[in-house]
């Protein structure tokens, strides 16, 4: 039997329509170097539309590839909706890509069309010499560049004598936005997201971390990473107050906007938070407005969590997700009747598998394991916006029985919580048996003397692997390997306890701000790290 359901399609262009028609008068405010620029939503709906004019008049149709390589700003979210709502693809650039790899996720993508910042023009240049498929730039702002294509300028090129755009219907599974994986190994991955995933998506990160259209939001993380997690797009479906830090991300800047737009709900990487605290140990930041603070992309430290919320009243959760899931996997809200410790240590937390959403672990033999909260294996996922393919890449070992391989470790207790121990490739496997990377760090960074730590494996004789911890010093502070094994010692198993130690001044990162570990794991086979080796302890085993 049918149902007597409507069979409307689930796109963005009717998000679109329902930011533009139900709250014209929110908010898309951008950071300048020393102000801000506000746009009614209004404004921005109807300059939306004459982008998309204008980029059809350049020849951009359906399915056609824009690129954006974009900070976060007005004219990034204009392209935001205008270029799939037009049919077109959008295809957001990792402007901290090294060149080789944004030159091939350009030319892989075939993007037709780049969307260029001024300030990013220098990058787009170096890289246009290995370009194949690009026909048009259109540069925002003045900066010249130097090419033999058709290069426009975005205001120019705007067709403002409409104030409409005759948007298509669009079936719902027709591609709307495409990333690159950011993975360190290979070249980076394609996936393709559909008008269907995205609107979904967008439902389930509403639901998921609890916003409301009376939120202000301040994405600080980086348009071109997983779309910002889908949030200016719910933040338009909200009416939320959108606010952008431009190209001023360093952590003074960060502050600036905070204290200046107010803003109940920002997201972030860890190093983001851990940027902005540590300037709030010397000036103070005003986070009073702020009622929740999302960090993904990486394990946060419960030490952060417990230091941003003691001493800044900064309430920050974990999320977990990935580009090939959109990316809302899971979110850590405690539930309720925790104490106030129960509390932070559960918002450090991987989090509860998200609505929509779902996660199971494997074994080695490719078998189901137990939500016992102690069977640890690789967590695949399946869902509405979970990739089931890579954009013309062949990635067999990536998928099983239509479940995507996350490459996450870790383990799911009996009501759906989830716990990553590490990724697949940089787990420790020390006389078979596995010692947490993620866990090492976490407890490392909570000595008082330590900014920010990684755990690596590196090869041992007797155990195959042994744990060698890169630390990197709070600014001033004087810290030494034994110490921190010390300190570790009544924290983590007694044959954890890393017998290597090197102290660093940073840790490499990757383009989205994740420990470089493939880099680390590279500077330690040259003997480029000054590593400390400390006596073993005795293990309990023998
Ligand atoms: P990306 O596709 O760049 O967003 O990277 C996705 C990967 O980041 C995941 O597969 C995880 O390894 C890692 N990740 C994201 N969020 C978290 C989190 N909350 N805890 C631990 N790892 C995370």
């Amino acid at each position: 039997m049918r149902s007597t359901m409507q069979e409307f399609p689930l796109t963005l262009t009717a998000l679109m329509r329902r930011g533009r028609d139900v709250f014209g008068s929110s908010k898309v405010v951008t950071a300048t170097e020393s102000g801000f620029r506000t746009s009614s939503f209004g404004e921005v709906a109807t300059r939306m539309a004459q982008l998309a004019g204008g980029l059809a008049s350049i020849g951009v149709s359906p399915s056609t590839r824009v690129g954006t390589l974009c900070w976060n700003n007005q004219e990034h979210l204009e392209a935001y909706f205008a270029v799939p709502c037009m049919g077109a693809v959008l295809h957001t650039l990792n402007l901290r890509l090294p060149s080789s790899q944004l030159a091939f996720s350009i030319n892989h993508a075939e993007d037709e069309v780049i969307i260029c910042d001024s300030s990013l023009i220098p990058m787009l240049e170096a890289v246009l010499p290995q370009l194949n498929s690009l026909r048009h730039i259109v540069v925002i702002g003045d900066a010249p560049c130097t090419t033999s294509l058709p290069v426009h300028r975005y205001a120019e090129l705007m067709d403002t004598s409409a104030k409409t755009y005759a948007w298509p219907d669009l079936e719902e599974t027709s591609a709307a936005a495409m990333c690159y994986t950011t993975g360190t190994t290979g070249d980076p991955k394609g996936v393709v997201y559909s008008h269907r995933s995205m609107y979904l998506h967008c439902f389930g990160v509403w639901g998921g971390l609890g916003l409301t259209d009376s939120d202000s939001m301040f994405p600080v993380v980086p348009m071109f990473h997983v779309n910002a997690w889908g949030l200016p797009y719910v933040g338009w479906m909200l009416g939320c107050d959108i606010i952008l830090s431009d190209r001023f991300m360093q952590p003074a800047h960060l502050a600036r906007i905070i204290e200046a737009q107010r803003p109940n709900f920002i997201a972030g990487v860890p190093t983001i938070y851990g940027g902005l605290l540590l300037l709030a140990e010397t000036s103070p930041v005003d986070f009073s407005s702020v009622r929740l603070a999302i960090s993904g992309g990486s394990a946060i430290p419960e030490s952060m969590i417990a230091a941003a919320q003691e001493r800044h009243g900064l309430r920050i959760v974990s999320a977990w997700g990935m580009t090939e899931t959109s990316p809302l996997g899971s979110a850590a809200f405690p539930p309720p009747g925790c104490t106030p410790e129960e509390d932070v240590a559960w918002r450090a937390r991987t989090g509860r598998i998200a609505a929509g959403i779902e996660l199971r672990i494997t074994g080695e033999d490719g078998g189901e394991l137990p939500w016992d909260g102690k069977s640890v294996g690789e967590i695949e996922a399946r869902g509405p916006w979970v990739t089931g393919a890579y954009y013309r890449a062949e990635a067999p070992d990536r998928f099983h029985d239509g479940w995507l391989r996350t490459g996450d470790v870790g383990t799911i207790d009996p009501s759906g919580v989830v716990q990553i121990t590490d990724r697949v490739k940089d787990v420790i496997k020390s006389g078979g048996e596995w010692i947490s990377s993620v866990e090492l760090e976490n407890q490392i960074a909570g000595h008082p003397d330590v900014l920010e730590a990684a755990v690596i494996a590196v090869p041992d004789e007797r155990w195959q692997e042994r744990p060698l911890a890169c630390v990197v010093p709070r600014p001033g502070a004087a810290v030494e390997p034994e110490g921190l094994r010390q300190f570790l010692s009544s924290r983590v198993a007694r044959w954890w306890l890393p017998e290597r130690w090197a102290l660093v001044a940073e840790i490499p990162k990757t383009s989205v701000g994740k420990f470089d570990k493939k880099l680390l794991r590279a500077q330690y086979a040259k003997g480029e790290l000054d590593v400390v080796l400390l006596p073993p302890l005795p293990r309990d085993d023998g």
